[in-house]
């Protein structure tokens, strides 16, 4: 099989040789049909993530060996199947085009225990800490990892993995503040368009998007926002506030730098919540007597649970979600596509095939 893949942190991403794996126990071999290119693959690749100023996140460790693979957003075909992964509730069979689930956890911890598999402290990620999707095969260590995503085209189904998923989690918890009222998503990047599109699929509101790049807010536009708001403008918090009459309960930070995190905090309204996604990098400084003040929250999310992997591939099987655009390239690009996205150069989300 060929592999994409690094030999050291920040270094070029070539293709490289292995001896195709045969799956053991319950693991499912898949043949990538398509992989999309996300932001953490610039941090995954770089080894690092900005903790604001000069500090930073050592991330090199997360990855079990170099050569690394990245790619987490994975669609493919089932071509072969351990001896304990065939039958039983997976319903798994060669042949089937499945997406895969890559927040794998231990699955024992009291973290995986509950649900939170994404949240394990002893992760086995697809793409982060074992070997992903920019490859032509790969292993998922079992069927229930798999989810059938119906009509939905391959390049655009194997988004729903990360940016979809991503912000379908943090949307599940604004879903009751944005209810006929608004929703603000910071950031229309490719999973802030996600979050364009899923939020009219599960919540009636008028979504404002604000962005810095107008290309960007243009796509927001295309995709279905009420109220694009340029924040560079130096008002812009103050047009929110206005618009909503007091701020919106519900936002959303798909950037997560300081200036994104900032513009977030600031224009909830009392009562509301801010969810920072984005994991750009950076800190937030404010005042704490807003908090009690405000009676307002912050709180993180990553990615999403593996019942909120099911739950959301049913709302695509079943036609709620609009289709997000998606640029596909020859999987031999990825690391000219990884680059770029580091650059900004990318709007929307890019997909790799084999
Ligand atoms: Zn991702
Ligand atoms: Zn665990």
């Amino acid at each position: 099989m060929k592999a994409y893949q690094f030999d050291e942190h920040g270094g070029p991403i070539t293709a490289h040789e292995h001896e195709t794996p045969a799956p053991e126990g319950a693991q499912v071999l898949i043949k990538v049909g398509a992989c999309g290119v996300c932001h953490s693959d610039v941090h995954l690749w770089e080894g690092y993530f900005g903790l604001g100023g000069e500090r930073r996140l050592d991330t090199r460790g997360s990855q079990k060996e170099l050569p690394f693979t990245l790619g987490h957003e994975i669609v493919g075909e089932v071509v072969a199947l351990g001896p304990h992964a065939s039958g039983g509730a997976s319903g798994v069979s060669v042949g089937d085009s499945r997406v895969v689930y890559p927040w794998i956890g231990c699955g024992d911890c009291a973290v995986c225990q509950r649900g939170d598999e994404q949240l394990c402290n002893r992760p086995a990620a697809l793409g982060v800490n074992v070997d992903g999707g920019y490859a032509d095969h790969v292993l998922v260590p079992h069927p229930r990892y798999l989810h059938d995503y119906g009509n939905a085209p391959a390049a655009l189904a194997c988004t729903y993995a990360c940016s979809g998923l991503t912000a379908f989690g943090a949307l599940k918890k604004v879903r009751d503040r944005a209810q006929g009222s608004y929703l603000l998503i910071v950031g229309a990047g490719g999973v802030g368009l996600a979050g364009v599109m899923i939020a009219q699929a599960i919540m009636d509101t008028e979504i404002i998007v604000a962005d810095i790049d107008p290309a960007k807010l243009e796509a927001a536009k295309a995709a279905g926002a009420t109220h694009l708001i340029d924040s560079r403008e130096p008002d812009a918090g103050k047009q929110v506030v206005k618009m909503t009459r007091g701020g919106p309960l519900a936002v959303v930070d798909f950037v997560g730098n300081d200036a994104s995190a900032k513009f977030a905090t600031g224009c909830v309204g009392k009562g509301g919540l801010a969810v920072m996604v984005g994991l750009m990098g950076g800190e937030l400084r404010m005042a704490l007597p807003m908090l009690p003040l405000k009676n307002m929250g912050i709180q993180g999310s990553y990615t999403g649970r593996p019942d909120e992997m099911a739950e959301l591939m049913a709302l695509v099987r079943d036609g709620k979600v609009k289709p997000m655009p998606v640029a596909e390239h020859p999987l031999a690009e990825v690391g000219q596509m990884v680059e770029d996205l580091r650059d900004g150069k990318i709007v929307g989300r890019v997909v790799v095939t084999p």
